[in-house]
């Protein structure tokens, strides 16, 4: 029988893996398509990293048995 007290819990912080630390991601859209001819040129944008939130920064919790 295991006990939940048995487990070891670690938590690390580490760089986010979507971001890699820098709290902000870069997104591409196209632009509108103005011209029936002439396909639309990607626009980059930034947003904030939605798994860090902008930190940089994830903790990971890791359970060792
Ligand atoms: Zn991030």
């Amino acid at each position: 029988m295991t006990s939940p007290s048995m487990m070891k819990y670690r938590t690390e912080t580490t760089h986010c893996p979507e971001c890699l630390g820098d709290g902000t991601l870069t997104y591409e859209r196209p632009e509108p398509w103005v011209s029936r001819d002439t396909p639309p040129s990607l626009e980059e944008y930034t947003r904030e990293c939605w798994a860090c939130h902008g930190s940089g920064e994830t903790k990971v919790d890791e359970i060792d048995f």
